[in-house]
């Protein structure tokens, strides 16, 4: 449970980063969604009965004015969710070089500003940090440079930021999902060859439904995982596993 927590998820307005907003919030959990779209911000918000930020993660004075809000209106930060992300698809080279910086921007940095911006919080109150990765952190994939670099750099950042705050009292872990049916995925599952071959991938044989990410997620931050710190958990059907 996570009564008394105040927590931060980043791109909670919609798909996996609401279902763990709402998640976070039936086990008690007082939320600060942040998004960059405040009309979808505001209708999550108000639908899930939680606060939201306008925030671009890719900018840290953007993230830093979201701590200092929450930390004000709350009186301090328990968890931090690095969720917010975006997908391109391309090799390095068809991929331009403007797409790639902007991928990193918010994928990789984002996920940096909100941690570093966080933790003087988070060692206040033996927080934790939990980053959104994913299978493509662990493995390569088809047309995925940006997006697998990004997530790779987020899975090692998880656990060597594990180690520099675990004495301190600070957990920091990654989840990594498979394919999981949200407007990121949509156009690409639509895809017939390519929704056989993310099947074909997944021995479990069907596609991950944002609420089945959210409750490992809100495991992992709990008090039930006080021993676990700097892991990178697949919640991908078993795509890692062959
Ligand atoms: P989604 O449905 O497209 O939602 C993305 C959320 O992030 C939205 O709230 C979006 O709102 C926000 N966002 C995007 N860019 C942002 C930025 N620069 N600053 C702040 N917020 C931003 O995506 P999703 O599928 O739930 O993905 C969430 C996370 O899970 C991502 O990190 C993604 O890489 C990861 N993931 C997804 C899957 C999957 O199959 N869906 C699998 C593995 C990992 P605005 O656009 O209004 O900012």
């Amino acid at each position: 449970m996570l009564s008394g927590k105040t927590a931060i998820v980043t791109g909670g307005s919609a798909g996996i980063g609401k279902a763990i907003a709402a998640e976070f919030i039936d086990q008690g959990a007082s939320v600060v969604i942040a998004s960059r779209t405040k009309e979808t911000g505001k209708k999550t918000a108000n639908e899930l009965g939680c606060s939201f930020v306008q925030c671009d993660v890719s900018s840290y004075e953007a993230v830093e004015s979201l701590v200092e809000q929450t930390v004000d209106e709350h009186g301090g930060l328990d968890i931090l969710v690095n969720n917010a992300g975006i997908g391109i698809t391309g090799t390095v080279e068809s991929t331009t070089l403007e797409d790639w910086h902007k991928l990193m921007e918010i994928n990789l940095n984002g996920v940096v500003y909100g941690t570093r911006v966080a933790m003087p919080h988070l060692l206040e109150s033996s927080g934790d940090v939990l980053n959104v990765a994913s299978v493509f952190g662990l493995v390569g994939g088809p047309q995925a440079a940006a997006y697998a670099t990004a997530k790779g750099a987020v899975v090692n950042f998880t656990r060597t930021t594990a180690v520099d705050y675990a004495e301190e009292g600070v957990r920091v872990n990654s989840i990594c999902p498979g394919f999981v049916t949200t407007e990121m995925t949509k156009s690409g599952l639509e895809d017939e060859s390519f929704y056989e071959f993310v099947l074909n991938q997944t021995p479990i044989n069907r596609i991950a439904k944002p609420e089945e990410i959210a409750e490992p997620a809100a495991f992992l931050v709990s008090e039930k995982a006080s021993y676990i710190t700097g892991v990178n958990l697949p919640i991908d059907g078993g795509w890692t596993t062959h």
